[in-house]
């Protein structure tokens, strides 16, 4: 009986993970086809990849930076892919009026918004905490605030169309980074309040879907500028980042991790063995003084 019982437990785990992933939908570009999405950050790097990906699938796509002459650029390519149609704003996100002008701007052209992506960052630093209170205060307005201020000025029409919000975060946010302290900060930010709406939306039977998209270092300009030199690991590529977070959004999926093994797969440590994670975090920085610096 001990040992049919040894072997039926973990077998009937396998049927049921295979029940489990063989019944989930899979990604087809078609999900995106006709859809109205916001992509903010969208001039450089992650952004500006999910633009030309959601151009190739056939979207509306309004997006958003502060640099007009690269989000131009970035609207005719789109249109040269395929878009069913490409606009730009340009203005900054320490501007809570101008978060909420984005959005007025895909009612006025598009009608309407199934979905909205949250992908802008502003710039920080790469050192110790030098107890710059203002530069945190400034950086939770863009990473956060304005975050929070489009999602509110978006959420009757997200409603409306049953669509879905995208916020990409970072492993900073979910782990304690050293070095980027005010940038992690924001980030952290960001989980609390999407993740508690997230429930909000459960209990009151909101058909709106938030997909909180945890990436690892990713191959984009300012990233590698920042960290290449420091961290012991190659960055992921920023097109294929762009695609799983689209993926992931047209799945209605809660969380996105992204490479998952630099960034599930050490997160399970958390809440088991915190310290340990804590040195893995660590050890993947080349400090002076440490071993192969
Ligand atoms: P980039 O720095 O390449 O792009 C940032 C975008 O935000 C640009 O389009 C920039 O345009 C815009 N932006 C910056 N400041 C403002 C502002 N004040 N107002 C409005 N827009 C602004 O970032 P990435 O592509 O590397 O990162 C994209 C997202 O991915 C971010 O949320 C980041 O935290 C996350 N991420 C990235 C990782 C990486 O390794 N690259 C790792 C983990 C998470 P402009 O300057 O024209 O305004």
């Amino acid at each position: 009986m001990g040992r049919l019982q040894k072997i039926l437990i973990p077998l009937l785990g396998l049927v049921l993970a295979f029940w489990f992933y063989s019944t989930r939908e899979n990604f087809k570009p078609e999900m995106l086809k006709g859809k109205r999405v916001i992509v903010t950050g969208a001039s450089t790097g992650i952004g500006e990849q999910i633009a030309y990906h959601l151009a190739r699938m056939g979207s509306h796509i309004l997006i958003t930076a502060r640099t007009e002459a690269k989000l131009q650029k970035v609207v005719e390519r789109c249109l040269e892919l395929g878009a069913a149609s490409a606009r730009y704003v340009s203005g900054t996100m320490e501007d809570m009026a101008f978060a909420q002008h984005v959005v007025r701007e895909a009612e006025a052209s598009l009608g309407g918004l199934d979905m909205l992506i949250l992908n802008h960052v502003g710039a920080s630093y790469f050192g110790f905490f030098d107890g710059d209170v203002e530069h945190v205060r400034k950086l939770l307005e863009i990473n956060f605030l304005s975050y929070v201020a489009m999602t509110t000025s978006a959420l009757p029409m997200l409603k409306e169309s049953e669509g879905s919000i995208v916020v990409v975060s970072s492993m900073a946010g979910k782990v304690g980074f050293p070095f980027t302290v005010p940038y992690s900060a924001t980030k952290f930010a960001l989980d609390g309040f999407f993740s508690s709406l997230r429930q909000e939306f459960s209990i009151q039977s909101i058909n709106v879907s938030i997909t909180l998209c945890i990436l690892g270092f990713i191959d984009t300009d300012r990233a590698v500028r920042a960290a290449a030199e420091v961290l012991r690991e190659l960055p992921a590529p920023r097109d294929e980042c762009a695609l799983e977070i689209l993926k992931g959004a047209a799945l209605r999926r809660r969380e996105l991790y992204y490479r998952y093994s630099s960034t599930r797969l050490p997160l399970l440590l958390r809440d088991c063995a915190a310290e340990l994670l804590d040195y893995l975090v660590r050890s993947r920085y080349r400090l002076p003084g440490t071993p192969g610096t």
